[in-house]
């Protein structure tokens, strides 16, 4: 169902009216995690400043460390959906459990699927069956026909709206968090017709590495990025090392910007 072989043209998903696919490259950013309502509206109104079309935020974290910050839950949700109401910021926001899907389904314009829960099968039909877009991440340590397989189980309940997301895999490198394979992207969009896009945060785990990723995202074809933006990184519950900064945006924006000239 998502190979090109009986589907050659590639798809266009739209979030709450707004297009992922081949004719643009989307922007989607906010907080890693939501924490606070003025934390969640600060990120999100960076991230419009930048460009986005979209707002991520975690309200269900899955953490290595079972002592890390876990999310609000609901309470995260109703953040989003106040956000969403103040922004006009669709929302995308993971699901990490098959119980929880209708909840989260209830307040999200898109589910995200993160690279732990990438090939938690059940949690995959359940999302496929929540008539919802799903953003599925790449699981750190699966290979492309892996996660194209488990974008079939999302597809096979029905639901073609999937976008994948390469957000970096397990080497043997430590100097950052994951490896970014930037080949994934042709190599996907040749075998499936789904949007592909990049995670510049997730897979440097580092600030600094985010805007020259984004370039790379964006020379490679990826049909858009998801980043990690937080108006206090230093005292983010989750991930703030990677967050983008104010003065960071101008930056983003530019890069945004050149897109239609790289085409
Ligand atoms: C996230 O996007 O919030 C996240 C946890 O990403 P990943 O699943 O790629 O680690």
């Amino acid at each position: 169902l998502v190979s090109r072989e009986n589907h050659p043209d590639r798809s266009t998903v739209h979030v709450g009216g707004v297009p992922i696919g081949p004719d643009t490259v989307t922007l989607i950013a906010g907080p890693c995690a939501v924490e606070t309502p003025q934390q969640t509206l600060e990120a999100a109104q960076m991230a419009k400043a930048a460009g986005a079309t979209l707002l991520r935020g975690g309200a269900y974290k899955p953490r290595t460390s079972p002592y890390a910050f876990q999310g609000l839950g609901e309470a995260g949700l109703r953040i989003l959906a106040d956000v969403r109401e103040e922004t006009r910021l669709p929302i995308v926001t993971e699901v990490v459990d098959a119980h929880d899907v209708d909840l989260v389904a209830s307040y999200a314009d898109m589910l995200q699927v993160g690279t732990r829960n990438a090939q938690n099968f059940a949690l995959l039909q359940a999302v496929g069956a929540a008539g919802k877009p799903v953003m599925l991440k790449r699981g750190m340590n699966a290979t492309i026909e892996e996660w194209l397989m488990a974008a079939e189980y999302i597809a096979q309940r029905g639901n073609l709206d999937i976008v994948l997301c390469e957000r970096g895999i397990r080497t043997f490198e430590t100097a950052t968090r994951n490896t970014l394979d930037v080949s994934a992207v042709p190599v996907a969009q040749r075998l499936s017709h789904l949007p592909v896009i990049i995670d510049p945060s997730h897979s440097g785990g580092r600030r600094d590495l985010v805007l020259p990723l984004t370039r790379a995202a964006i020379a490679v074809g990826a049909d858009g990025v998801i980043i990690d933006v937080h108006p206090h990184p230093e005292q983010a519950l989750c991930d703030g090392p990677q967050a983008l900064v104010d003065g960071d945006l101008r930056e983003l924006a530019e890069i945004m910007r050149t897109f239609p000239q790289l085409m």
